[in-house]
This record gives C-alpha cells, structure tokens and sequence, in this order.
C-alpha cells in the first residue's frame, strides 16, 4: 500500500481519535500518505477527504468524539453506493482504509474489500458488543462515566430512602448494565440477554429488604429494558417506596478516553496499519486474551456474543 485513508462510522466512542492518531502516524513511520474521511461511508461517497500529517492529530488523544465526524450513510448500503466508493478510493489513490466502527461499518469495510480496497477494522463501540473481541474501544471510558453517574445517583437515593432505576446505554448489549451493576453494587441489573426479569420478585425484593432497614433500592436497567419511568411508577405504587427513574443518556457516549481506552485504541491503530503494510485485507482487529489478533471479517462477523455468565451469578450473589 502507498496511501492509507482513515475514516469512522456508526456510533461515536471515545478512544476514536487515540486510534485516527495511531493510524495516521504508524502510517507517516512507515513512509506511507494518509488521507481522513470526514462522515463515515457518507462523506466517502461526497469526497469529504483530506490529506493528514503528523500535526493533524496533535493534540487530541485526550480528547471525546471524533475529530473525523461520524455518520450513517444509506447510499453506501446499495451496490452502486459501494462501486462509486471504491472508485472514490481509487481516484484518490487510497489503496489501504482502516474503519473504526462497530459491526456495520465491518460489513461495509467487507464490501470494500471485494472491489480491490485493502481494508481493515477497528472495533470502535461503547457497548462492548462485538464478539470477536474482549475490548472495544470507548467501553472503558462509558462504563467509568455511568459509573460515576451512579454513584451520584446512589447518595441522593439513600438521602430520600429512594429506589432508583437508572438506565444506561445498550439497546442490544447488557454490558454496560452488567458492569456498573457489579460497580456501583446495585440491587438488581436488568439486561436484555437475561430478559427473565419478573416484576412482581423486584416488587416483593424492595418491600423485603426496606423491612430488613435497607435504604435504597438501585436497579441498573439496560437501554433495551426500556419503560424505564413507568417501572418506576409500577414499583413505587406496589411497594409504597418512592422510586425514581435517571435516564443517563448521551453523556456516555462523551468525555476524555480513560487510560485503558488511549492505550487499546492505540495500539490497535499501529497494528491495524501493520497489517495493511503486510498487505493484509478484509480484516477486523480484536484484543483476546492479553493479545491483539486480527480475523476475517466475514469470520468475526458470525461470531456470536454472550453475557458473561460467570460475571452476572457473580452479581446475583453480591445483591443480596
Ligand atoms: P454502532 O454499533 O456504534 O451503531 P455500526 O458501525 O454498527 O456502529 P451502523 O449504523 O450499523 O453502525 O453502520 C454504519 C454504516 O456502515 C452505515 O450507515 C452504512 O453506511 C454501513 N453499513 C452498515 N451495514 C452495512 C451493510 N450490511 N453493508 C454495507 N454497508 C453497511
């Protein structure tokens, strides 16, 4: 390869621009030029590329959101949208192009790689859901910010003698509920993979443990649950308790990248632009059991997923 281009899509997770950062200066360390694709698949199909030195990413591995924007891009979904991509490519004589993004954006960079562009992707998520890995960038840092979040939550919840519901993000993927839930000791975590939840059990719970003198009641309610607000009023209504219901929201998507999302993000950008050096294709890079590896997409893309069942009995255990 001679040209590498960098672009992310989908969801936005910070860590992104730790990995452009890596991206862009393994490439320049290998004598290689590097073009950024502002928007995703989207601003591929406009043209939206610029050329990137080593100051272009100056300054900004501290730094949330990605300074190459993201975006979804229907057009790009069609085989026309993808032949005039590839033709995009070419034209700017990028031969190598390394997406950050989640499993659709993988899909894409496949499709890419079938018209002659050497791709490779990144796993960039905050919702941990892509199976051919133990790490996606941005997790880190979203299940610290929710964390953080819950806590808050908790003081004022035990000030009133509350139940709090809160939810956090992951539509499809209990991760992050999973996580702060063992975190912040919550007394129950509802995810959608473990959807055996029976209302009535929570209701008979809350009433149990406030009579044993307990003062709060914290539930973290995955994003795909929903219904948050009237699950709180369900509960409030069967247990006489007052309950509240936080929705976290956005926030965790934002914010500086911890330590472990700089360092991964990192690290994967350099190995991501070695295997375009050794002319590698078609590839995804994943982090598994202490090691960086990298996988066919097709093959990562059937990969499937579970909650780790060990980590949800342990935090069945320690709600009691
Ligand atoms: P996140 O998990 O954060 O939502 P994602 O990468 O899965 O990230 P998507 O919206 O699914 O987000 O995909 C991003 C873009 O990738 C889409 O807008 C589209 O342009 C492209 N894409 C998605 N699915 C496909 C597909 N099956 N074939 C080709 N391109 C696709």
């Amino acid at each position: 390869v001679k040209t590498i281009g960098v672009l992310t899509s989908g969801g936005d997770a910070p860590g992104m621009n730790a990995a452009i950062r890596a991206v862009v200066r393994t490439a320049l360390a290998n004598g290689l030029k590097v073009k950024g694709i502002r928007r995703g698949y989207s601003g591929l199909l406009d043209e939206d590329i610029v050329d990137m030195e080593a100051q272009s990413v100056s300054d900004i591995i501290q730094r949330g959101g990605t300074i190459l924007y993201t975006a979804r891009s229907k057009e790009f979904m069609t085989t026309e949208g993808q032949d005039k991509a590839a033709e995009i490519c070419r034209k700017h004589g990028i031969d190598g192009l390394v997406v950050i993004g989640g499993d659709g954006s993988f899909r894409g960079a496949a499709d890419l790689a079938v018209r002659g562009i050497n791709t490779v992707c990144l796993p960039g998520t905050i919702d941990l859901d892509i199976a051919c890995t133990d790490y996606t960038i941005g997790f880190d840092t979203a299940v610290n910010t929710a964390m953080e979040a819950i806590d808050k939550v908790r003081d004022t919840s035990t000030s009133h003698e509350r139940c709090s519901i809160i939810e956090v993000m992951g539509r499809k993927a209990g991760y992050i509920a999973l996580w702060c839930g063992i975190a912040n000791g919550a007394e129950d975590i509802l995810v959608t993979e473990r959807y055996d939840y029976d209302e009535q059990k929570i209701i008979d719970k809350i009433i149990e443990r406030r009579k044993a003198g307990k003062k709060h009641y914290i539930i973290v309610n995955a994003e795909g649950i929903g219904d948050s607000n009237n699950m709180a009023k369900r509960i409030e209504a069967a247990t006489g308790m007052e309950a509240r219901a936080t929705i976290i929201g956005h926030i965790q998507r934002g914010g500086s990248p911890t330590c472990i999302d700089r360092v991964h993000a990192s690290a994967m950008g350099a190995y991501g632009v070695d295997l375009l050096c050794k002319g590698a294709s078609n590839r995804v890079v994943g982090y598994r059991d202490g090691n960086y590896v990298d996988y066919d997409i097709k093959e990562a893309l059937a990969m499937k997923k579970d909650i780790d069942q060990y980590l949800y009995d342990v935090s069945k255990t320690l709600s009691r």
